[in-house]
């Protein structure tokens, strides 16, 4: 559609959608995370992972610095946020900082959980270092500088290892689709990148074979453009 001051290019038609439960886009800590709390928080429902590049993709893998959480015997999240605002000179937005502080231990053994290792001490416990504003032994690392690297690489095997999880790479996520009515979102466009039928990584595990019409639709793609809705 055309006017004297602007103009509209209609997309074609996807040439493939595929229907979830939950629809998470981006494969770093963020993206891993939400669709594995998802599947361990319900008993039923299929997530749909879609990423613009590899699933290794992004800058989680790139972090170095390590996690501040007040995990050490004689530390609280109080006094974490203390030296958080400190540290901060007035910069610091309070919720972020609660959050941080008192979600921090939790989050922290959520990931060790989920397989992440982090550097032990001889005696087992967790080898928190004491660095910046911080006046407590706070921050936990692993392999030394691949803090990133390693929360991506565990995170990353549980989310494959899961069934309830279909990751998608290579699909750019263009827009968000809502509801005309609650204006609820329920949908996104996707850009699929390469020409070549849609490519998905799940486990295949009994029953469940890659191309397996069950999974949802195992379309050819012939265009670039593909929907995930619910
Ligand atoms: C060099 C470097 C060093 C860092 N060091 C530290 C540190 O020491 N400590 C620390 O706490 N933090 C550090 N950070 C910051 C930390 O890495 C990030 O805050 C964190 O990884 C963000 O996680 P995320 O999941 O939100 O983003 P990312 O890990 O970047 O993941 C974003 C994902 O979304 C995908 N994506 C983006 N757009 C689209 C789209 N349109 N469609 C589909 N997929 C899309 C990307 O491909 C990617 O998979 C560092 C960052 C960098 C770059």
């Amino acid at each position: 559609m055309t006017s004297s001051r602007q103009t509209r290019i209609d997309a074609p038609a996807p040439t493939w959608t595929v229907g979830a439960d939950v629809a998470v886009i981006g494969s770093g800590v963020a993206g891993l995370s939400t669709a594995l709390r998802y599947v361990q928080r319900t008993e039923r429902g299929r997530v749909v992972l879609v990423t613009k590049d590899r699933l290794s993709t992004g800058s989680t893998s790139y972090a170095q610095g390590g996690i501040a959480a007040a995990m050490a015997p004689g530390d609280d999240p109080v006094a974490h946020m203390v030296d958080t605002h400190l540290a901060g000179a007035g910069l610091c937005d309070p919720l972020a900082v609660h959050v941080l502080a008192t979600q921090g231990p939790a989050a922290l053994r959520w990931l060790i959980g989920v397989g992440a290792e982090f550097d032990r001490t001889d005696g087992g416990d967790l080898a928190l270092t004491r660095e910046g504003g911080h006046r407590a032994d706070r921050v936990a690392h692993a392999g030394g500088d691949a803090t990133g690297a390693e929360i991506q690489r565990a995170l990353q095997a549980a989310v494959m290892a899961e069934e309830r999880i279909e990751v998608i790479e290579h699909a750019l996520a263009l827009d968000v689709l809502r509801d005309p009515d609650t204006f609820a979102v329920v949908g996104a466009t996707l850009h699929v990148i390469g020409e070549r039928p849609r490519r998905s990584r799940r486990r295949a595990g009994p029953g469940r074979r890659p191309g397996d019409r069950r999974n949802g639709p195992d379309l050819r793609r012939d265009h670039q453009s593909a929907g995930v809705h619910r």
